[in-house]
């Protein structure tokens, strides 16, 4: 009978997801469904382990299963000693055959660790579970073109799970106890002296958002005039990601112009861009403007579910099937009516 538990922690407070109203990352309370449905589809147990300065209140927002927290100062901020201790200690306690967690960037760097000194197995980039006597579990290969169901002997065994993957949990609230789990005292050699996070609106990869937006090369192109309009693009495009709280996403010509010497949009690095040598982001809906479409790029819209795309060339890869919707326009005079609509409607 496989014991199932899934690691959970809470958002840093300036992270912390209105959309959820829990303290616990949005990432965590997906792991949280997950965990669920598959303690349901084999009739195991389930069990949650919490990491927080104070897991007091987190367990209001739980579902019912045991849960086991591993709280104090110390594991208020990420840090490697400190979380992979904690992990190590909830697995444990919970005598975990199967680990769920969310793919954080705090959970992500310490789960192998872990599962390395519990003697275990991990995979990551899980993307759905399944199996009814034995757990399968799903990702994605070579830059998303293969998807491969793994099964495996080794126990404990590790899935991290991508973000996004599935719904956060949000049921009824059940009264739970929360038992405390010791950590064997530790002296950690790093400390966090603070917090430096991009201003408020510098962040444009934001992988909650349910629209992606992608700029290609078009937009510091010479247009009908003979001029390019690199500063008007920029500013275009900022007030879009403002007004509409997209995710911003790029070519990879676009970001690669850059280092050579060519006009580009300062915002963009290559952590925007989209496609078979970039990110494989997951949005409801994705705008394609001034970006050709082209196969290394359509690739990373895979998991893009509504495409639509605001190209000048009628003959452009977009329009050749890759997109739902093409409208063979001028970006720049689009996505000013756009913002110009957007504006109205937020005053
Ligand atoms: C091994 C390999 C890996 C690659 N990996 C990636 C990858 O991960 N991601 C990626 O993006 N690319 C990748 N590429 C490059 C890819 O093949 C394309 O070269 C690139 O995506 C083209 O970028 P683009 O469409 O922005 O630029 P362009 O091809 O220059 O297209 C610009 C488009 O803008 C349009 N345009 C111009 N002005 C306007 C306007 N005012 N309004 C509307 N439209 C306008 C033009 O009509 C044109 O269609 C890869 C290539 C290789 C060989």
């Amino acid at each position: 009978m496989e014991s199932i538990l899934v690691l959970t922690h809470t958002a840093l407070s300036s992270e912390i997801e209105a959309e959820t109203g829990a303290a616990l990352t949005r990432a965590s309370l997906e792991a949280v469904t997950a965990g669920m449905e598959l303690a349901a589809q084999l009739s195991a147990s389930l069990t949650i382990g919490i990491v927080a300065s104070d897991p007091t209140n987190l367990s209001k927002g739980l579902p019912s299963a045991r849960l086991l927290a591993v709280s104090g100062e110390a594991f208020a901020q990420p840090r490697y000693a400190t979380d992979a201790a904690a992990l190590e200690a909830l697995a444990r306690a919970a005598n975990a055959t199967i680990v769920l967690a969310p793919a954080s960037s705090r959970f992500a760097r310490v789960a192998a660790g872990v599962a390395h000194r519990l003697g275990g197995f991990i995979d990551t980039h899980i993307t759905a579970i399944g199996g009814a006597e034995t757990v399968e579990a799903t990702r994605w290969f070579y830059r998303q073109r293969v998807e491969a169901v793994l099964t495996r002997d080794a126990r404990p065994w590790f899935l991290l799970l991508d973000p996004g993957t599935h719904a956060a949990y949000a049921g009824q609230a059940v009264p739970a106890q929360v038992e405390q789990i010791a950590v064997q005292p530790l002296a950690p050699r790093t400390t966090v002296s603070g917090l430096r996070a991009p201003a408020q609106g510098a962040q444009t990869i934001r992988p909650d958002a349910k629209l992606l937006f992608v700029a290609g090369a078009g937009w510091t192109k010479k247009q009908p005039d003979g001029q390019i309009h690199t500063k008007e693009a920029g500013e275009l495009i900022l007030d879009f990601l403002r007004l509409s709280g997209a995710s911003l996403g790029s070519s990879k010509s676009l970001v690669d112009q850059g280092g050579e010497g060519e006009p580009v949009l300062p915002f963009l690095t290559h952590m925007n861009q989209i496609g078979q040598t970039g990110a494989t982001p997951r949005h409801a809906k994705g705008l394609s403007t001034c970006c050709h479409g082209e196969e290394p790029h359509v690739v990373g819209w895979r998991f893009i579910a509504s495409r639509r795309a605001i190209s000048l060339d009628p003959n452009c890869g977009w329009t050749r099937g890759k997109a739902d919707v093409v409208y063979v326009a001028d970006a720049f005079a689009v996505m000013a009516k756009i913002n110009a609509l957007l504006q109205t409607a937020k005053t």
